[in-house]
C-alpha cells in the first residue's frame, strides 16, 4: 500500500499525516470550504509535528472531530494526543555537521597566524555585521505561525548581541578566568537589501514557500531529507551575497523537532575544505532556525530552548565553533580552555558535574557553554579560545572576512563607498600588523593609482594617491579594522588592516 504524505492547513497552521488516497495539497481556502460544507464540522489544532517514531504529536491541546469525507480533498482523521515528546531528544538539538580532521589542521594553522598578530594588539577588533532573516512561510499573515514578527526577530538579535557581548551571569567561578566576555562581534539588521534599497522591514526577507510550489518545510521529517531541501531548493533561490550578509532562515523545522543547523565556514582559499560536504558554499552559507527556536517572544516556544541561544550557538559553528564533546566520547573541540566532556548535556546540571570522567577534567564539565546542549536558561558563555577560533574566522574566512564593509548596518548614504567590495578581483597584504602610523603595501606598479580607506561601516574616512614609496599615513585613524581599496587601470583591490 503506498502511504503518502497530506498537508493540511488550518488556521494558517500545518497538520501532516499520512493517507492512502490520493494526495492533494489543501489550500486555506479549499479548508474553508471543508468546513463550510459541514465536511468537517471543527477543527481547532495549535500546533503538530511528527517525531522520529512516526507518532502525530500535539505541542499544546487539540480537538478534532471530522465528519465524513465527501470530496477528495476534504479529509476525515482521528488524531489522538502523544506528548512523549515533550522529552527533549539531544539529537533534535542542532543537525550541524562537524568538519573532518582536514579542515581542523589548516584551520589551526589560521589560528596559529591569527595568534601571533593577537600579541601585539592592545585591545579587541570589534566587527559590525549584518544579518539578513529570510521567513519562510506559507502565506499567513505576519505575525501568525512561522511568519515570525519583526519583534520576535528583534528579541533574538538583542540575545545574540547580548551574548556575544559576554553579558550573562552565571558561570562558575572556576571557569571565570578563560570566560571570553565580549568576543568583538556585534550583528545588526541589515537596512538595505542587496540593490542598496532600504528595507521596509530591516533584516527581513518574508518568502512565500507556497506560492512558489515548494514543499511544505515543515513536513520534513527524515533527518537525510533536510539537507538536499535546504540547498537544493530554498538556498540557491534566496541566498543573499554571503559576503555580505549573514543568511539566517527562520522555517518550520517541526517536523523533525529540530531547532536548527548550521555551516562551518569556508577557508582563506578557495579549496579551503571544500571535499567535506560539511563546509559552505557560496549557494548555502548560514543558518537555518526552528522559528519557534529564534527569539524569546510570541512564536518562541520550543520545550527549554526559547530564549534564543540555540542562535548564537548555531552562530558559534558558522564562525568555526565545534561542539563541546566533539561529537564523540570525550572528544575534543580543539579548545584548550573547554574542560573535556563525555557527551552532550541536557537539562540544567549542577556544577561541578562529571569531574573525571574524561580524562583530564578537573573542574567538571562547561555544560553552561553556548556549544554544548543545557537549556536555554543555563546558557552563560563562551570562552577565550572560542573567541580566538571566532576572530580568526572573521579575519580569514572566505565568506566572512568582508564582512561589515559594505555600508549595510548603516542608513547613512554618504560617504559609503562599496563598488571596491563589489568589484575587487584581486586582495593583498598590508603591513605592518598592526599598524599605528603607516602602511605598506606588496602590490606592484601602482604608484599614482588611488585609494580609499574605508572604516569597519563600509564609510570612506581617507583617500588620496599612492605615492613612489607605497608607504600610507595613517596616523590620523583610531583603533580598529579598516578595509582600503586601490583602484587602478580598471581593477579594484581590496585589503583589511588592523590599526592600534
Ligand atoms: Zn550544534
Amino acid at each position: 500500500m503506498h502511504m503518502k504524505k497530506i498537508v493540511i492547513r488550518i488556521n494558517g497552521k500545518h497538520v501532516n499525516y499520512e493517507h492512502t488516497n490520493s494526495t492533494k495539497l489543501i489550500s486555506l481556502q479549499q479548508w474553508q470550504l471543508c468546513l463550510k460544507k459541514g465536511i468537517i464540522h471543527t477543527a481547532k489544532v495549535e500546533q503538530g509535528y511528527y517525531n522520529k517514531q512516526r507518532k502525530f504529536s500535539l505541542n499544546f491541546f487539540f480537538a478534532i472531530f471530522f465528519g465524513t469525507l465527501s470530496s477528495n480533498f476534504c479529509l476525515a482523521q482521528s488524531i489522538t494526543s502523544d506528548r512523549k515528546n515533550s522529552q527533549v531528544d539531544e539529537k533534535s538539538i542542532c543537525a550541524t555537521l562537524e568538519p573532518d580532521e582536514e579542515w581542523e589542521i589548516e584551520f589551526a594553522e589560521k589560528i596559529k597566524q591569527y595568534k601571533e598578530n593577537l600579541l601585539n594588539r592592545k585591545t579587541a577588533v570589534t566587527y559590525t555585521v549584518p544579518v539578513i532573516v529570510h521567513i519562510l512561510h506559507s502565506g499567513v499573515p505576519v505575525g501568525t505561525g512561522e511568519n515570525i514578527s519583526a519583534k520576535q526577530v528583534a528579541s533574538q538579535m538583542l540575545v545574540l548581541n547580548n551574548d556575544f557581548a559576554g553579558n550573562l551571569t552565571g558561570t562558575p567561578a572556576v571557569f571565570n578566568s578563560v570566560n571570553a566576555g565580549n568576543i568583538g562581534i556585534e550583528f545588526c539588521l541589515a537596512l538595505k537589501d542587496q540593490k542598496g534599497n532600504l528595507l521596509p522591514e530591516p533584516g527581513i526577507d518574508r518568502i512565500d514557500w507556497y506560492s512558489k510550489g515548494w514543499d511544505d518545510p515543515g513536513s520534513i521529517n527524515n533527518i537525510s531529507s533536510l539537507q538536499p531541501y535546504f540547498n537544493n531548493v530554498v538556498k540557491p533561490a534566496t541566498i543573499w551575497d554571503p559576503v555580505k550578509y549573514i543568511n539566517i532562515w527562520v522555517v518550520d523545522l517541526n517536523g523533525l523537532n529540530l531547532t536548527g543547523f548550521a555551516f562551518f565556514p569556508a577557508g582563506v582559499s578557495n579549496n579551503f575544505g571544500a571535499s567535506a560536504s560539511t563546509i559552505e558554499t557560496v549557494n548555502n552559507s548560514g543558518i537555518v532556525m526552528n522559528y519557534k527556536a529564534f527569539g524569546t517572544i510570541e512564536a518562541a516556544t520550543f520545550p527549554y530552548y526559547d530564549l534564543g541561544h540555540i542562535t548564537s550557538h548555531e552562530m558559534g559553528h558558522f564562525l568555526g565553533l565545534r561542539h563541546m564533546w566533539g561529537d564523540s566520547n570525550c572528544g575534543t573541540d580543539y579548545c584548550n580552555d573547554t574542560p573535556p566532556a563525555k557527551q552532550a548535556n541536557n537539562g540544567c546540571n549542577s556544577h561541578p558535574y562529571n569531574i573525571g570522567v574524561c580524562s583530564g577534567n578537573t573542574t567538571g564539565e562547561m555544560f553552561m557553554n553556548h556549544m554544548d546542549y543545557s537549556y536555554d536558561k543555563c546558557k552563560s558563555l563562551f570562552t577565550k579560545e572560542q573567541a580566538i577560533r571566532m576572530q580568526t574566522v572573521m579575519a580569514t574566512g572566505t565568506y566572512r572576512k568582508f564582512l561589515g564593509t559594505h555600508g549595510l548596518c548603516t542608513s547613512n548614504s554618504v560617504g559609503i563607498q562599496t563598488s571596491c567590495c563589489e568589484n575587487s578581483s584581486n586582495t593583498f597584504h598590508v603591513y605592518p600588523i598592526p599598524a599605528s602610523e603607516f602602511i605598506e603595501f606588496n602590490v606592484n606598479n601602482i604608484s599614482n593609482a588611488s585609494y580609499s580607506i574605508l572604516n569597519g561601516l563600509g564609510q570612506q574616512v581617507l583617500v588620496g594617491k599612492i605615492a613612489d614609496s607605497k608607504k600610507i599615513d595613517i596616523s590620523s585613524l583610531r583603533q580598529g579594522i579598516y578595509f582600503i581599496c586601490i583602484t587602478y587601470e580598471g581593477s579594484y583591490n581590496l585589503a583589511k588592516f588592523l590599526v592600534e
